[in-house]
């Protein structure tokens, strides 16, 4: 999950993304309009959040030309404002949801999680499934119906994002640009290290799901056809977090 934030507050970003990243949530921050702009346009983003009042262009410029250039990522407004022409404008600029500040991150947190059900592209705090195979990303933590073994971070990241697309082939780019970030200096050869991780520790937790090298493109997760042993018992360890955070960020 990669958010993109484009807000002139650097200490209210800065807030937000901090606990969006104890949330595993990959998050890039832009100051203002034009920079934003140029890196929601890499369309590598499984969501952005723009504040509408940013120096040079504003929010609803950035959003138009998101949209103008076929890009259909959700888009969270944020504004001080609450002039209900505000919010007409916003949403017929092509925003998904709107938010007034000053807001609790609770809010943010369920406002992503709404997002998400519009558009499964884009969740947040839940389990991710293929094959026999599961993957909490709130607990960083992957499991079969006998097994269950822990993650690191990136590691998590990487199976979260080839379990969200089962059975296509993902660019070694493509996936450089989810995981590290778009502006990183990661390399093939981190892709190919991580994949590795990857691969041992899914051999250790005796799935059906398996990483498939696609000579010079990139990898694909598939799942082995199996000979139906019938495991009704799949652990439903669906999580739901508390989003403890309550205190109140943003002011204009
Ligand atoms: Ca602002």
């Amino acid at each position: 999950m990669r958010l993109l934030i484009i807000e002139d507050e650097k200490s209210l970003a800065e807030a937000v993304r901090e606990i969006l990243v104890a949330h595993n949530y990959a998050v890039d921050l832009r100051f203002d309009g034009k920079s934003g702009l140029d890196l929601a346009l890499s369309d590598t983003h499984d969501a952005i959040i723009i504040d509408i009042m940013l120096p040079g262009l504003n929010g609803f410029s950035v959003l138009e030309e998101i949209r103008a250039h076929g890009i259909s990522t959700p888009v969270l407004l944020l504004t001080a404002r609450t002039q209900t022409s505000d919010k007409v404008r916003g949403l017929d600029s092509g925003a998904d949801d709107y938010l007034t500040k000053p807001f609790t991150m609770a809010e943010l947190m369920a406002r992503l999680r709404a997002l998400s059900r519009r558009r499964d592209t884009l969740e947040t705090n839940t389990v991710v499934t293929a094959g026999n195979l599961e993957l909490d990303m709130s607990t960083l933590q992957m499991r079969t119906s006998k097994q269950l073994y822990s993650l690191t971070l990136k590691e998590a990241q990487l199976l979260e994002l080839f379990m969200r697309h089962p059975n296509s082939t993902l660019s070694v780019q493509n996936i450089v640009d989810r995981i590290w970030g778009y502006e990183s200096d990661a390399t093939e050869r981190h892709v190919q290290v991580y994949v590795s991780f990857l691969r041992k520790k899914l051999a250790l937790v005796d799935t059906d799901v398996s990483i498939e090298t696609v000579r010079g493109v990139g990898y694909r997760l598939v799942v082995q056809v199996t000979h139906g042993d019938g495991e009704g018992d799949s652990p439903q360890s669906r999580v739901t977090h508390g989003d403890g955070e309550s205190d109140s960020l943003g002011t204009g």
